[in-house]
């Protein structure tokens, strides 16, 4: 099944999607909900992000290739960072490029939606607290993340966390196709088997250290392939049996 957030006359709403259709959810999707009629098309409304979160938490170097780009070692535990909520935009929304960077960057990313709280999870019992799956672009400010030595700051900025369109209950995510296209040139291509550390041990790690929450996000880092976004790009992140995420780029 798919959830998605949609607006209408000044609202957001939950809504669950078949097809093209959309129809909308009452109550709450991360306990009792119930799917009313999907009478909507999915062009004729405006979709939100999928979800919330009360944090975002990421990876850095999940992929050999990635790391490799930048000449430095793969990690033997996961190195996780955080984005703040207020990153996140949904799909067709623009990514700012903030005045302080001349090098912002794609990342595209497999992302897992936590439906349950948690903590100290074991690795085999994480697909009890996974509600699902969307599509992420952690973008970065690549000159910044340099400068400062950690991440908050080349992380951090508003629009940097493009999120949906949304959330797939049903996606199996070991062995999808992550595409990244700008202006419609790949830039990126990878299977998620290729992450160093697969969803499982990600989730058990990081509730190792921090209560996941219901609607949490975990990004699961890039693959090879970052580049530059410059005004007026149009980035489109793709995986395969989850859909496209996709966002225009301005000063
Ligand atoms: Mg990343």
């Amino acid at each position: 099944m798919r959830f998605l957030r949609y607006k209408s006359s000044g609202n957001v709403y939950y809504g669950w999607s078949h097809e093209h259709l959309v129809g909308h959810v009452d109550g709450n999707i991360f306990g009792d909900f119930r799917r009313m009629e999907a009478n909507m098309d999915i062009d004729e409304i405006k979709l939100s992000y999928p979800v919330l979160p009360s944090k975002i938490i990421c990876v850095g170097r999940n992929y050999a290739t990635h790391a490799a780009e930048h000449g430095v070692e793969v990690p033997d535990i996961p190195m996780l960072f955080l984005k703040p909520p207020s990153s996140i935009i949904g799909t067709k929304e623009s990514i700012v490029l903030p005045p302080q960077s001349n090098q912002v960057e794609h990342e595209a990313e497999l992302a897992v939606v936590i439906g349950k709280q948690g903590r100290w999870i074991k690795p085999d019992e994480t697909d009890d607290y996974i509600l699902g799956y969307t599509i992420a672009n952690d973008v970065t400010a690549r000159d910044l993340q340099r400068r400062d030595g950690q991440w908050t700051r080349g992380k951090g900025f508003d629009t940097f966390c493009p999120i949906g369109p949304w959330i797939d209950t049903e996606f199996d995510p070991a062995d999808a196709l992550i595409t990244c296209k700008v202006n419609n040139e790949v830039r990126q291509m990878a299977s998620t088997r290729d992450m160093v550390f697969p969803v499982s041990h990600l989730i058990a790690f990081a509730s190792s250290i921090m209560t996941l929450m219901p609607g949490d996000l975990l990004l699961t880092g890039t693959p090879a392939g970052v580049g530059i976004l410059n005004p007026g790009d149009k980035v489109e992140v793709e995986i395969e049996g989850l859909g496209i995420l996709s966002n225009t780029v301005m000063k």
